[in-house]
């Protein structure tokens, strides 16, 4: 049996990143850029001013101050948007708004409220200004050429902004993954069909649906297969066009866990089928040509915790995503968790920040069918295999989820 990290590598030693297309770039919030970006100018572009006042010549002005101001002449006011025609000569000023280019000649803007107008072309200054005072430079922001950002980058929405004051109407980004989900199960129904004695609906068709998008990969839903072999590869067959396969169910040992055989049928190279880990020990992993193919366990719990262990690297691999956003951090445990050695354990937790530390503590019963401790985490507390028994007070690795 594989334990977490050698299943893990197994599985990303096959990833390669998908190839990119083109967005506009209005689309592009939480895609992953697939181009290293450069400016092509500088940001601000021309130096301009920070404030509403009057653009001087500090020099000018040296030593004003509320009692013995300095009076210069307004040649015009200059608005944003516009480039001045004239240059501020000595004893001159322009009136000048926030995000006007600073006319030639100043070195410095005071701000309306240090100044009072003098009759109809005069402006009173009560304050020695510093050159470059209420000035943006040329550049401050970003630098002509410099190289702004690198592929891999998934893109927020100050991202966005600078791509768009780059002028990058359009941006190169990965491909998004398709992937198809595949129930299985005799069992298991849809969440609109009519409940009978010994069915269950299929609530991982919806759970894997979501975190599939919360990835950033676009899913396909297959719907639901009968324990049946004929069936099964019928259903199998038509996530053909995707680059990915999840299957949920069916895995394990019972006489009809049949995925791993139908998989194995269409021509699937499997790799592993079992990790030291719970919840989630029965997982397929394989290919099929160029597809990745996941048998994710049945019960709810195992199926999300498998998916964020090993599906979810995958994806950002596929998208070329070079930081992961889940944060991982010490924390304290406030009561004892029991466990079995050897197995990695996932314990679905709230963790919250308390006065300089993190505490942690379970969120409800850690049944692999039990969803509601699932929504009710915010968390996972992640156990290492050769723990028998992990004591209040300990500090163990929590990694926060969405
Ligand atoms: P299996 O691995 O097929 O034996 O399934 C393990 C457990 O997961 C069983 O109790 C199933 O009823 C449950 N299960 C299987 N598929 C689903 C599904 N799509 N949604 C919710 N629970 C499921
Ligand atoms: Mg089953």
């Amino acid at each position: 049996m594989l334990t977490v990290e050698q299943a893990l590598e197994a599985i990303l030693s096959d990833v390669t990143i998908l190839p990119f297309e083109e967005t506009h770039l209005i689309d592009s919030l939480d895609r992953v850029l697939a181009e290293d970006i450069y400016a092509d100018c500088d940001i601000p572009q021309l130096a301009n001013s920070a404030m509403d006042g009057y653009a001087v010549k500090s020099s000018d002005v040296r030593g004003a101050s509320k009692t013995k101001p300095k009076i210069l002449k307004v040649i015009y006011d200059l608005r944003a948007g516009y480039v001045a025609k004239d240059a501020v000569e000595n004893n001159q000023a322009m009136r000048i708004m926030t995000g006007a280019p600073i006319p030639e000649g100043a070195d410095s803007v005071i701000i309306v409220e240090e100044t009072e107008k003098e009759g109809k072309d005069k402006v009173k200054i009560f304050k020695e200004p510093k050159p470059g005072d209420n000035i943006r430079n040329r550049g401050e922001d970003i630098k002509k050429e410099e190289r702004v950002f690198k592929k891999g980058l998934f893109l927020n929405s100050a991202h966005i902004g600078i791509l768009a004051s780059l002028g990058k109407a359009k941006v190169k980004v990965t491909r998004k993954p398709k992937i198809a989900i595949l129930a299985t199960g005799d069992e298991v129904i849809d969440v609109d069909e009519k409940m009978e004695p010994g069915k269950l609906r299929s609530s991982n068709t919806y759970t894997l649906y979501s975190q599939i998008i919360k990835c950033g990969g676009i899913p396909k839903n297959l719907g639901i297969a009968k324990d049946k072999p004929g069936e099964l590869e019928k259903k199998l067959k038509q996530g053909l066009d995707c680059d990915m396969i999840l299957t949920s169910g069916g895995v394990s040992v019972g006489d009809y866990d049949l995925v791993k055989f139908i998989l194995a049928k269409i021509g699937t190279d499997i790799k592993f089928w079992k990790v030291s880990m719970r919840p989630g020990k029965p997982l397929v992993f394989g290919r099929l040509k160029e597809k990745l193919i996941f048998g994710l366990p049945g019960n709810p719990v195992s199926s999300m915790i498998s998916f964020e262990v090993f599906v979810r690297p995958t994806i950002l691999k596929m998208l070329g995503q070079r930081l992961d956003t889940r944060k991982e951090v010490d924390a304290v445990l406030e009561e004892d968790i029991k466990k079995k050695k050897g197995l990695r354990y996932f314990v679905r937790a709230e963790t919250r920040w308390d006065d300089g530390i993190y505490l942690t503590r379970t969120a409800g019963p850690q049944g692999s069918g039990i969803l509601k401790s699932m929504a009710r985490a915010n968390s996972l507390i992640i156990l290492p295999e050769e723990e028998e028994c992990t004591e209040k007070g300990i500090r163990v690795t929590v990694r926060f989820l969405d």
